[in-house]
């Protein structure tokens, strides 16, 4: 970054001098007030998850300052989310909308353009509009998180559920539209959503779904958060992973609470990881294990206790399996290679009877052994899993971040069929590079009835710019292997959304031209986060931006 007398000047967005920014910006600045810009003009700071930043992508991957924002814009209502989005048309800067921007792993809060003005939703805008106990639903703003969200349905008293992810901190609508999951039977956050309120990237505001039809003396639709589709086409998923607008307020279904049972059941055979992947697919096909169960590597396991890389292994490279299964030895799963997270909803009766569908289906594979809750101390990570699949929100999945300094990850999130010879090519393809590349293993597929969403994590040090190069060159062969077999990613980094959109090619690249087409109809100007999900605006295209 420039530096002028006062310190360090803020990156300029692209084609905009220095003071024709100065100028937008005062402008911005009196019709928002002081507090609500804030230029990027000072040393980044990565903090951490709870305290994280908003000025780039606190798990870098790149140099830090490369997806860097200009300044950060806080509007208060979706009418300051208008005038935003008009002034970004007037001058032609970039506009980059977050909710909570703790996207990490996939960008963080970070722009995919350098210089953009990043719009924080969540600091001002995180009110939870409306939870409806006999609908078993509410109507959020983007500053909504897993925890402030648990704590309102706990209080409201309705036996209601959340669903949540893995880690609670998140935004509840943000990770709905960057298409994230939980583990409730509501985990498929997008396809529990009902209504939205749109900022479209001209400034108007459009309603989905019964939303679009007034209420009676112009109120909300009393059936919003009730019927998902409205009349006339479903346009809910554009707005999803995409660059076409800027989500106000969002509904989701609640889920009406029941009891359940978490479990684990730990494989000692690396052989028998196929036939595993077999028999789970009926048993949640069938809803016999009424969420997307997981299945995770030893390493991923051994990690989440905290333990540090360079406590059990001084070689460079991946750790080797045997020292990993030594230390997992001295733990209550003892000598392990894959555990099973699994749960099963209902009152007891159906869950006893549900659990011995599970056993019986396992009773193939000898050395299989459940372990319940009762069986390991309140401290053992089975209890996080037992919270979240009740959507109860936690912080303990970050506790594998330790095993490098400075810890942070990547995620390689390809979708596979449900079928063990599926899973067996997925894993031996990142096995060969995460060894090429240096990196231990730490996968999990989670198991929907019909598909798998495979989560291989790259977790490396950000401080360590050759681990960095590493972890880029590994993600981006990664990508290229599963596309040569048909894989393609659900989800990726702001940074490989250009790779992995190239790969979603059928029939010369038709839907990438269906999504250029839309871009160009719904941001004439290309000020909506350009290049989000490698949907570049006409004026960016073919300019060099594409990577
Ligand atoms: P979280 O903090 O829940 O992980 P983020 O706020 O980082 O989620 O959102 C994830 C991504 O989704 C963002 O990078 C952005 O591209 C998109 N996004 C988030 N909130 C909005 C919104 N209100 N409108 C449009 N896109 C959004």
């Amino acid at each position: 970054r420039d530096k002028d007398d006062d310190g360090l000047l803020p990156v300029l967005p692209p084609d905009i001098t220095r003071n024709a920014f100065n100028n937008a910006i005062a402008e911005l600045t009196k019709s928002l007030g002081e507090p609500n810009v804030v230029l990027t003009d000072k040393p980044l700071v990565d903090g951490w998850y709870l305290e994280h930043p908003n000025t780039h992508d606190a798990f870098h991957v790149h140099s830090r300052e490369d997806t860097i924002s200009s300044a950060t814009v806080y509007p208060g209502s979706t009418e300051e989310v208008q005038t935003i989005v008009k002034w970004a048309n007037k001058h032609l800067i970039p506009i980059y909308p977050i909710s909570m921007g703790r996207n990490l792993g996939y960008g963080g809060a970070a722009p995919r353009v350098r210089g953009s003005i990043v719009m924080d939703l969540g600091k001002r805008m995180n009110k939870i509009l409306k939870i409806d106990g006999d609908n078993c639903s509410c109507l959020l703003e983007p500053g909504v998180t897993y925890f402030a969200l648990y704590e309102a349905v706990q209080k409201s008293g309705y036996p209601l559920w959340i669903d949540t992810t893995d880690v609670g901190g998140g935004s509840v609508l943000g990770n709905a539209l960057d298409r994230g999951v939980g583990y409730t039977p509501y985990g498929d956050h997008f396809g529990n959503h009902c209504g939205m309120e749109v900022v479209l990237p001209t400034g108007d505001i459009v309603r989905l779904g019964m939303g679009a039809l007034p209420g009676k003396d112009n109120t909300d639709n009393p059936t919003w958060q009730s019927f998902q589709y409205g009349y006339g086409p479903y346009s809910d998923g554009i707005f999803t992973q995409s660059n076409y607008g800027i989500v106000t307020k969002m509904g989701f279904w609640l889920m009406p609470a029941t009891e359940h049972l978490t479990f684990a059941i730990t494989f000692a055979r690396e052989d028998d990881f196929e036939r595993i992947i077999d028999i789970i697919r009926p048993l949640s096909a069938q809803r016999v294990l009424g969420n997307v169960p997981q299945i995770r590597h030893v390493t991923q396991e051994l990690a989440v206790t905290g333990i540090r890389k360079k406590d059990i292994y001084a070689g460079d490279g991946p750790v080797p399996e045997q020292v990993i299964r030594e230390h997992m030895k001295a733990t209550i799963y003892g000598d392990v290679t894959w555990i099973f997270y699994a749960t099963v909803y209902g009152p007891k009766d159906s869950r006893n009877t549900s659990i011995d569908v599970v056993r019986k289906a396992f009773s193939v594979i000898p050395d299989a052994k459940f372990i319940f809750p009762d069986d390991v101390p309140p401290d053992h990570y089975l209890h996080a899993r037992v919270a979240i699949a009740s959507g109860v929100p936690m912080l303990t999945d970050l506790d594998w971040l330790h095993w490098k300094s400075n810890g942070s990850h990547l995620a390689f999130s390809p979708i596979s069929p449900v079928d063990g010879k599926d899973a067996r090519k997925l894993y031996e393809m990142v096995q060969k590079r995460h060894g090429e590349f240096g990196f231990d293993m730490m996968p999990a597929f989670c198991i929907a009835p019909r598909e798998m969403h495979f989560i291989d994590i790259i977790c490396y040090d950000r401080g360590d710019e050759d681990e960095k190069r590493r972890a880029i060159k590994c993600i981006r062969a990664m990508i290229a292997d599963a596309a040569k077999e048909g894989y393609g990613e659900y989800r990726t980094h702001i940074l490989l959304s250009d790779q992995v959109a190239a790969t979603y090619n059928w029939n010369n690249a038709a839907l990438m031209r269906l999504n250029e087409t839309l871009k160009d109809a719904l941001d004439p100007n290309g000020i909506l986060a350009p290049g989000k999900a490698g949907i570049w605006p006409k004026r960016f295209r073919e300019k060099g931006w594409e990577i």
